[in-house]
């Protein structure tokens, strides 16, 4: 849903999500690596925005979690005020974290979308080690909503653990229920099945060898590099349901991509 991917004001993290990308860059430790050039990065983006004659969408946040780098940096407060001087363009992010009460108040959030990542618990205790609970990021996305920002719910990564339909049927009921309906008819859905690697793999063995498995490979095909994909027919099969899930629940929102 963004035109440019951009690297910005961190890299890295210091949760411990057992299948992101970027633990594969940093092995072993999980931490967090600022950048103090974000003037330069932000003008850079400003610039090539006011070059255009289309309103493009950037995504700042490819690289790290947002949210949690702002409780150490203020970035994102920084970011939000600097960009509403602009008045052309949106910036955008996921996170899975909740501390979002410093930039409920800002200017300019007309122009930031923010998409707020969601699993079902047991995905988020076992999985995204060190990331904010469910409850915490369901209460964010309302407050996010109330404050007047542009919000998605991002379905990812789903693992396709054996009992998921029914997992992931508590979690969308558990969004029905909790995210009123006003603002659900608003917020707009991606979800994205996991993909894998040998390298995550070979981590997740030794430094979490009490964590549920991820990788059944049974279940996986190569995508190349060392990298895995769930099979063809068993993404079929979560597609059908995830479609499913939607029109049940959800039919009023748009559904971006399943992929
Ligand atoms: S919160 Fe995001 S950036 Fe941090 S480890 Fe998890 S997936 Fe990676």
């Amino acid at each position: 849903m963004s035109n440019y991917l951009v690297p910005y004001t961190s890299s890295g993290c210091t949760a411990m999500c057992m299948y992101c990308y970027l633990v594969c860059h940093f092995n072993k430790c999980a931490y967090l690596r600022l950048f103090v050039n974000r003037e330069e990065m932000l003008s850079r983006i400003i610039k090539f925005q006011e070059k255009s004659d289309d309103e493009l969408v950037f995504e700042i946040g490819s690289n790290s979690d947002l949210v949690l780098e702002n409780t150490i940096t203020n970035n994102l407060v920084w970011t939000i005020e600097e960009f509403s001087k602009t008045k052309k363009g949106f910036l955008t992010f996921p996170t899975k974290f909740h501390m979002i009460d410093d930039i409920l108040d800002l200017k300019g959030k007309e122009r930031i979308i923010i998409r707020m990542s969601l699993n079902p618990d047991i995905i988020i205790n076992n999985v995204e080690i060190g990331t904010s609970k469910l409850d915490d990021r369901i209460r964010g996305v309302i407050k996010l909503k109330e404050a007047g920002y542009r919000v998605g719910i991002l379905i990812a990564p789903i693992i396709l653990l054996e009992d998921y339909k029914e997992i992931y049927e508590q979690l969308f009921m558990k969004i029905k229920e909790e995210i009123p309906e006003k603002y659900l008819d608003e917020i707009f859905f991606e979800l994205i099945f996991m993909t894998y690697s040998f390298v995550h793999n070979a981590i997740n063995e030794e430094a979490f060898p009490n964590h549920i498995k991820i990788y059944e490979k049974e279940k996986f095909t190569s995508r190349g590099k060392g990298k895995y994909t769930y099979k063809k027919e068993i993404r079929e099969e979560g597609t059908i349901f995830f479609k499913e899930m939607m029109n049940k629940y959800f039919p009023k929102s748009k559904l971006f991509y399943i992929s």
